[in-house]
């Protein structure tokens, strides 16, 4: 910069510890170090059957325990990953934790049918390996395929929609289950529902707020449970905050809802707890 302005001239530049493109370097190297350390951690949220008021499944929740900056949530590194190719061995090891967990949580036999939701990257789905990672953490972890459900989001189905297609078709072979997530954030392009082999449509947080208070986001939401029951596969709401809401969507005929009213991510020990405590279920209010 300095340069610019003529030589011979002694001028303060910014040290190079500001310059984005270094920062954006450390940082991807730190988060590669901390891939392969153990630094990454997974929180599970409770999945409530709103039928049964009882945890159906939970989703894994990816953090990253950072050197300095504590426990970082994904909005601070997925992209980053997803940029990069990292999310490749995040998204590999993520998904090994989890059916490590589950098999550790298996050992209650109370805890048999209990289903595990993983994230998948755009990026995954375009990985030619994706497969045989999915079928290998089955195997070694002896997970029946039918627990597993890969969640999806429809920015990242429709990115390479060919791609897309082959992969999932190969992963619902395995039999595990695929679900829409962040659904109506998206193309919103309906006709992915029909193309591909998916059994649950996650209609995102965004909806679900406006619930009780605005009647175009209870029309929207009532629509999104129809369609998924129209076309056959369930319906799970996302950002569950409020009994309210959680009374709008039991109405409607959602089968399953997520969100900080029934609990937040948790790490395993206080998932376990958690399970413990609410096997008996929520009441259910009218
Ligand atoms: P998502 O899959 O849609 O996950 C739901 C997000 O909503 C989570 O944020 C969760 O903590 C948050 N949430 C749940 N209930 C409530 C609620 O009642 N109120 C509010 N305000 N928020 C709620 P989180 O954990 O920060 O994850 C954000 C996103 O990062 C996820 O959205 C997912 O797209 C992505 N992600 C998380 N883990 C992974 C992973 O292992 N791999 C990949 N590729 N993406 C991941
Ligand atoms: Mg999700
Ligand atoms: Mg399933
Ligand atoms: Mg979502």
């Amino acid at each position: 910069r300095a340069k610019e302005r003529g030589r011979g001239r002694w001028e303060l530049h910014e040290p190079a510890e500001t310059d984005p493109t270094v920062d954006r370097l450390r940082a991807l190297g730190e988060l590669r170090r901390g891939i392969r350390d153990g630094a990454l951690r997974v929180h599970y949220q409770p999945q409530i059957d709103l039928r049964t008021g009882t945890a159906s499944g939970v989703e894994a929740l990816v953090r990253w325990q950072h050197p300095t900056r504590g426990l970082l949530p994904p909005s601070e590194f997925i992209t980053m990953a997803e940029e990069s190719g990292l999310v490749r061995p995040l998204g590999a090891w993520v998904l090994n934790e989890t059916l490590k967990q589950a098999a550790a949580l298996r050992q209650d036999p109370r805890n048999a049918r209990l289903e595990f939701a993983v994230n998948l990257s755009a990026r995954q789905l375009n990985d030619p390996e994706l497969v045989d990672t999915v079928k290998g953490a089955l195997q070694l972890w002896t997970l029946d395929p039918a627990l597993l459900q890969l969640e999806i989001t429809e920015t990242a189905l429709m990115s390479d929609p060919a791609a897309a297609l082959e992969s999932l078709t190969a992963l619902k072979n395995l039999g595990v289950g695929l679900a829409v997530d962040d659904f109506g954030t998206g193309y919103s392009s309906l006709t992915y529902l029909k193309k591909f082999p998916i059994n649950e449509l996650k209609i995102d947080r965004s909806f679900i707020t406006g619930l009780g208070s605005d009647s175009g986001d209870a029309a929207i939401v009532g629509s999104c449970i129809d369609l998924a029951h129209a076309v056959g596969i369930r319906a799970v709401a996302e950002g569950v905050e409020t009994s309210g809401q959680e009374q709008a969507l039991r109405a409607m005929g959602c089968d399953l809802a997520q969100g900080f009213l029934f609990a937040r991510p948790l790490p395993a020990p206080l998932l376990e707890e958690w399970l413990q405590a609410n096997l008996g279920g929520r009441p259910v209010s009218a």
